[in-house]
């Protein structure tokens, strides 16, 4: 099964080739390629305003790309803050404006909850994934991390909001939990678990030839 990954961000390819590599049963089955090995990531305008409605931009903008017989994977996350009626949400890639650095993003947000009471700094990472077959059967898969947003950064690891996001159950940023403590917690990491519950039902049903 050639999954292509509808992203043109490196961290995403990295985190969910190493997803599927902890998975004894689902590694030998799937295998992910970059948008790179057909062209790149093709633009597209993320202007749905939902996390589901941005992944399907992404899977099909990719899918025109892709050779007869693969499947395409796209995925679209973003972290909403309680104290800020669910933003940056849908805006969290652009919060500080178009395509602003991740330093930035975080800025603006700690500047937003400036003053904010530590019971009032909730959020969660939210994440949605597309799988599309080759006949253009649709599957989705969802993830969530709840957290607390740090009132400042913590740590120098990881990606764009990491450095800010205290996880549900830890005591310290994504930015300083080791890969695989990230991946069992984050909101990618338990949309990728059920992907793979899906892929193992497949493989029950079908010879793997078949997948
Ligand atoms: P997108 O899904 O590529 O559109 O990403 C949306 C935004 O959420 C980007 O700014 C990412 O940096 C941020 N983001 C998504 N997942 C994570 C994560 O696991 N850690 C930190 N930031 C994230």
């Amino acid at each position: 099964m050639r999954i292509y990954l509808a992203t043109g961000n490196g961290h995403k390819v990295t985190e969910f080739n190493r997803m599927l590599r902890g998975d004894a049963a689902a590694a030998p089955v799937a295998h992910f390629l970059g948008a790179g090995d057909v062209g790149g990531m093709p633009p597209v305008a993320e202007d749905t305003g939902s996390f589901e409605g941005n992944a399907r931009q992404k899977a099909l903008a990719l899918r025109a790309r892709v050779p007869a017989g693969a499947w395409v994977l796209a995925d679209d996350s973003g972290l909403c803050c309680d104290a800020l009626g669910g933003a940056p949400g849908v805006e969290t890639a652009n919060y500080a404006g178009p395509s602003a650095p991740s330093a930035l993003n975080r800025r603006k947000l700690l500047d937003a909850l400036h003053g904010t009471p530590a019971g009032r700094r909730g959020a969660h990472f939210s994440c949605v994934l597309l799988l599309i077959a080759p006949d253009g059967a649709e599957f989705w898969f969802r993830g969530k991390c709840p957290g607390v947003i740090l009132e400042a950064e913590q740590g120098d690891g990881g990606f764009g909001y990491d450095s800010i996001f205290c996880a549900e159950g830890t005591t310290c940023s994504f930015a300083q939990l080791s890969p695989a403590e990230k991946d069992e917690r984050s909101h990618r990491g338990r949309a990728f678990r059920a992907f793979l519950g899906w892929l193992a039902g497949r493989q029950e049903k079908l010879p793997i030839s078949g997948i």
